[in-house]
């Protein structure tokens, strides 16, 4: 294989640039931004003298790629922090309650069984509501098994404490209208494998001492050369394969034996890829940073019911609540958000009402829809040229927009262009024979 060039430096991007670094291909990775890292990065925010993540990310122990590419980087041992069995805290704005539910390690559920473990009010069969999800999504293609509301009861106390926030976080699509086939996905890769699987894991230190700063180092040490502020214009098409890569600051012209990985968000994609089949809707998510150190002994994640807030992430220097599926308060002025929240908060943790320091940052194509339309037309890694392939959270990983769906996204790409390449050497040695 000759160069491959890597388009976007996402964690897709990265995954694919760091899988075929390891296998000894020459990579050069190019990226329209300043940095690296996509819709996963961290950066300093002057109004509130903090480094701030573009959004609170959540992992589970049960993202296995996630946690592989962490492993191959040299991410420092810190770069994730949670508890050491799967737990999470939540709270009932509207009722006081508190819950911890503690799923145990293994595969049998019978954490179930203990009313201490689960959902307050709620009985051990009720658990069984998302089989329907498991079941309609059993051996179909993506976006081919309806929706979570034709096929589990979207009602009733366990699904609005717990179906519906899990589900929503995970999706960013509101859960009724949503792909059973990303829904089980997400199950079996998690709480269907257990306890183990589950346990809630956060960049404390931010998305980018985890992910990105590592990866660019571990790159670099391969002699992997990487160019900022290159922005893909297009493609020189002929005869099946890329001919010239055409950047804004000029062109690149492929080699006989160079690859590509398409690593852009999709309407990217679309635009310098013609007639390509790809997600067009998309959802927002907001996220809201008060600059307060929390309290000794707040939980690390806090899942919360019957209010604006979702999730309170309670960071050494911060609180950081994050809402999904958020296109309704695009339009809500961000000082009012932030005041809402902030009282919703004040609230939770018994904090005084003067609000923060506060920033509100508002992630308009956060994810794509996970609406069985859009799985639908999420594309395959390899294309009808020869020489490219694709990489994105958007591509048919099986998984809704994350981060394990980026990184397994890079790695699949890097697969498909090596393998195309072995075949196109076999098909020159038989024809030169
Ligand atoms: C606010 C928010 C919260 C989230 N929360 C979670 C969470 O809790 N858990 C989770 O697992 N996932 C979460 N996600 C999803 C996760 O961040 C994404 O799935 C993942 O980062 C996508 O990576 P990617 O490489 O596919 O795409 P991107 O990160 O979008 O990467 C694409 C790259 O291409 C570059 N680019 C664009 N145009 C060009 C061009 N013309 N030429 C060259 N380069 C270009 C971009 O600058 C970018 O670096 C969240 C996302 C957001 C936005």
């Amino acid at each position: 294989m000759g160069i491959v060039h890597v388009v976007g430096a996402g964690l897709a991007g990265l995954s694919a640039a760091v899988a075929l670094a390891e296998t000894g291909t020459r990579v050069v990775l190019h990226e329209a931004a300043k940095q690296a890292g996509g819709r996963c990065r961290s950066y300093y925010d002057p109004a509130l003298g903090l480094t701030l993540d573009n959004g609170n990310h959540l992992l589970l122990s049960g993202n296995a790629d996630a946690l592989g590419f962490l492993k191959t980087i040299g991410a420092p041992a810190d770069a994730l922090t949670g508890p050491d069995e799967a737990a999470f805290d939540f709270a009932d704005l509207a009722s006081g309650e508190r819950w911890c539910l503690r799923p145990n390690a293994g595969r049998l559920p019978w954490w179930v069984m203990s009313p201490s473990r689960r959902v307050p009010g709620t009985r051990a069969r009720d658990y069984l509501a998302p089989l329907g999800i498991l079941r309609a999504a059993s051996g179909k293609p993506e976006g081919a098994g309806g929706t979570i509301g034709a096929h589990m009861d979207c009602d009733g106390d366990l699904y609005r404490r717990l179906w519906h926030p899990v589900l929503l976080a995970a999706l960013n699509t509101e859960p009724r209208d949503s792909d059973v086939g990303l829904a089980a996905r997400i199950l079996r890769e998690t709480l269907g494998a257990g306890g183990k699987a589950c346990r809630p894991l956060v960049a404390v230190e931010g998305l980018s001492y985890a992910f990105v700063d590592p990866a660019l180092r571990h790159l670099a040490a391969r002699g992997c050369e990487v160019r900022f502020g290159r922005r893909l214009r297009g493609l020189d098409l002929a005869e099946g394969r890329v001919g010239q890569l055409l950047f804004s600051d000029g062109a690149e012209t492929l080699g006989p034996d160079d690859g590509i990985v398409l690593a852009l968000p999709p309407w990217v994609a679309r635009e310098v890829l013609p007639g390509l089949l790809a997600p067009v809707e998309f959802r927002s998510i907001v996220n809201a940073h008060f600059a307060l150190a929390p309290k000794p002994g707040s939980p690390l994640v806090l899942g919360v019911v019957n209010a604006l807030t979702e999730w309170l992430f309670a960071y050494p220097d911060r609180y950081s609540v994050t809402i999904s599926g958020a296109d309704r308060l695009l339009d809500v002025p961000r000082e009012d958000l932030a005041r809402r929240i902030w009282s919703e908060i004040a609230q939770l943790c018994n904090l005084a009402p003067e609000l923060p320091s506060w920033q509100i940052v508002k992630e308009k194509r956060a994810t794509f829809a996970a609406t069985p339309a859009e799985a639908a037309r999420r594309p395959a890694a390899g294309t009808a040229y020869d020489n490219l392939v694709l990489a994105g959270d958007w591509t048919a990983t099986g998984l809704p927009s994350t981060i394990e769906g980026a990184i397994r996204s890079g790695m699949t790409a890097a697969r498909a262009l090596r393998a195309g390449s072995v075949a196109r050497s076999g098909t020159r040695a038989r024809g030169a024979a």
